[in-house]
């Protein structure tokens, strides 16, 4: 966890969970969390739902004043036209997104999305006022043939063309085969690949940018396990997939500062 760097959790719905659902998730998280008296000044937490419930989800937190933020699974390289399906970031801007997901490893393995795709989603965020959340990772595949941070490096290298220095980014650390697997990577492992994303940020953007850049591990993360994470240096939060959609479980990575031994 870096010295000046506010611990972001952030919890990716994926196509789980419709508005109504959302809606009581999102009470119950609350509620769970004022319960346990955690300090929200201490950790941000984002959730990123379908489109279909952001709606609900902002006006459920705008009202009740919950301290979370909210972002999409993804968005448009396109403004606006003729793209069945697609959705705007100036849409997502407009209900109070904050930030959007890009270039999550499902995204690249069943929509094709390559690394320029990728860039050219994280410029769409960034001109329409949303944090964009790098996704990058290497597969098992990768991994046996280009070692853990090749790919990951490569990738970012890419998503980060054209991107000013000044820019607020997010970059998540997510290698493919920890996702959703129930094994993680190893916290050194995955300290290793940040410290090279970060360094990534630091050649492409400058010193500025590569020491306020939050840079997330994901990939099968879970409260037994957060804390080891966020011990690492270059380890600024999570991106949390399946632990994200159980109340305690969310609740309790979300403290992890409390978790004994940290
Ligand atoms: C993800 O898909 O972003 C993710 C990290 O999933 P999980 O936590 O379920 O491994």
């Amino acid at each position: 966890m870096g010295m000046n760097r506010t611990p972001l959790i952030a919890g990716n719905w994926k196509m789980n969970l419709d508005h109504l659902q959302a809606v009581a998730l999102v009470q119950k998280l609350h509620w769970s969390l004022k319960d346990a008296k955690h300090d929200g000044d201490t950790v941000d937490v984002t959730l990123f739902p379908p489109f279909t419930d952001l709606r609900s989800v902002q006006t459920l937190i705008d009202a009740d004043k919950i301290p979370f933020g909210l972002g999409a699974q993804d968005v448009s390289v396109h403004d606006s036209g003729a793209y069945t399906g697609e959705v705007s970031g100036a849409f997502l801007s407009k209900l109070n997104c904050g930030s959007v997901i890009i270039g999550h490893s499902e995204r690249r393995e069943y929509h094709a999305e390559t690394d320029e795709i990728v860039a050219a989603k994280v410029a769409a965020a960034l001109k329409h006022g949303l944090v964009p959340v790098i996704c990058v990772g290497e597969t098992s595949e990768d991994l046996e043939k280009f070692g853990a941070s090749a790919v990951p490096v490569s990738q970012l290298e890419t998503a980060l063309d054209g991107v000013a220095a000044d820019a607020e980014i997010v970059v998540a650390y997510e290698p493919v085969w920890a996702i959703g697997s129930g094994q993680a990577a190893t916290p050194e492992q995955a300290q290793e690949v940040c410290r090279k994303l970060r360094d990534v940020v630091r050649a492409k953007l400058g010193d500025d940018a590569a020491d306020s850049t939050r840079v997330l591990y994901g990939g099968s993360v879970k409260s037994g396990n957060i804390a080891t994470f966020m011990r690492e240096p270059d380890i600024d939060g999570a991106l949390v997939g399946g632990g994200s959609l159980k109340v305690d479980e969310f609740s309790s990575i979300i403290r992890f500062q409390k978790h004994v031994g940290v």
